[in-house]
């Protein structure tokens, strides 16, 4: 049974993608008793990595701009900065380079550093485990909480009561848990519109380089929408060929999205063989396809939907926006710095409740936290 003490620095965590770990590692150098609960096998989300030769690599591109800073600051406290390598590229249609980062070993150093950061200060990350409900728990002694149930996959139930919940997955998913909870009619009706559109990413470990092009968009009627040549910026790495990734965005209504990946994979690589006649299958090493469900909002909610009820938050890169732009885009570093800020809400709050005592445990300040926000 945990003691009162502990469950007012209890906090539930769900999802271990970039944003969850942010949370789960500032929280747990702060003392607070953190459960991260993921529901696949392996940590990362959107960011999840796969071995590629003798490297890690993600399913999904991933780069780093320069002006990340909330992403660029959590990877110099997490002690990875130095592993940043940056590389002017060449993008079709512009005609000055870019200059992209990416994590000498990828992204997986980061990833880690931010899981040791949580188990080393006592908090539990649980694989395999889908949060079902979240829903309202009163305590004895009269506090409120939250009761998160989840299922693991031989369907076992269990439940983890906590005072703080933080959930990271996509919007949807968040309405689909979230019934029972007292969220006003207006915040879920908001949400409810935000809508997603899917991804068709394959990635291709090629014998050779085919462009010196970093990034290329795709003429129409091909079935993906951009190229992304990562072995052009980064070399040098042991992949075992050239890695090039072929990315689209689609509905889930589209006739695409319930195709095999053999069948997705032949009218990829038709459509690359257009754009470079000389390629042969046989050029191609090895490939993956990765479908995302919920790989970009449709557009931006206008007003905050972060914390929907009383020490429950919505840490979701669907409420979060990128520079002032209107279309919502693919970005780390605003879901950082809303994780960030997140997790500053509640060591104040924990700290407000109970100002006699010292929580910190090595943890962030929390008016550094806010300069990234
Ligand atoms: C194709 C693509 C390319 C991208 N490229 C870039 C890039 O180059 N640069 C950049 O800055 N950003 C990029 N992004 C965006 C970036 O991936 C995201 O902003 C970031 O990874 C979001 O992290 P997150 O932790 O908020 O969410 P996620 O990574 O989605 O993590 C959420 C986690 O919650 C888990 N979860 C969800 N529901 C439940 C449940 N009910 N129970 C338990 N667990 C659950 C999920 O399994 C997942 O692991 C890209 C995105 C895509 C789709």
């Amino acid at each position: 049974m945990m003691e009162e003490k502990d469950f007012n620095k209890s906090v539930c965590i769900i999802g271990s993608g970039l944003s969850g770990l942010t949370c789960g590692m500032y929280l747990a150098r702060a003392g607070f008793n953190v459960s991260v609960v993921e529901e696949l096998t392996s940590p990362g989300g959107l960011l999840s990595y796969t071995r590629i030769g003798r490297e890690y690599l993600e399913l999904l591109p991933h780069h780093i701009r320069k002006s990340d800073k909330a992403l660029i600051s959590l990877s110099k406290e997490m002690g990875v900065e130095d592993n940043i390598v940056w590389a002017a590229t060449k993008w079709s249609g512009l005609a000055s380079s870019r200059s992209v980062g990416y994590f000498n070993g990828g992204f997986s150093c980061l990833i880690s550093s931010l899981m040791q950061g949580i188990t080393d200060n006592g908090g539990n990350i649980l694989f395999s485990t889908t949060v079902a409900e979240i829903s309202t728990l009163a305590t004895a002694d009269g506090s409120s909480g939250y009761r998160t149930s989840c299922i693991l996959t031989n369907s076992t139930r269990y439940v983890l009561d906590s005072k703080y919940v933080i959930f990271t997955g996509s919007c949807r998913t968040f309405i689909n848990v979230s019934h029972g909870l007292p969220i006003p009619m207006d915040f879920r009706d908001t949400v409810m519109n935000i809508t997603y559109k899917a991804g068709i990413t394959a990635l291709m470990v090629l014998k050779q380089q085919k462009s010196v092009m970093f990034y290329q968009k795709a003429p129409a009627g091909m079935p993906f929408d951009s190229i992304i040549n990562h072995s052009v910026a980064f070399t040098g790495r042991d992949y075992g060929g050239s890695v090039i990734y072929l990315k689209s965005q689609c509905s889930i209504t589209d006739s695409i999205w319930i195709d095999s990946d053999a069948s997705i994979m032949d009218k990829y690589f038709a459509a690359f063989r257009k754009l470079y006649p000389s390629v042969r299958k046989s050029d191609i090493k090895s490939w993956r396809l990765t479908k995302t469900r919920y790989a970009l909002s449709t557009e931006y909610p206008q007003v905050d939907l972060t914390n929907p009820c009383e020490n429950l938050y919505v840490c979701s890169a669907g409420l979060t926006r990128y520079g002032v732009t209107d279309t919502p885009k693919n970005h780390m570093d605003p879901v950082v710095a809303l994780a960030i800020k997140i997790s500053s809400d509640i060591i104040a709050r924990a700290e407000a409740g109970n100002e006699s005592e010292s929580h910190s445990n090595g943890g962030p300040e929390v008016t550094n936290l806010t300069e990234y926000i």
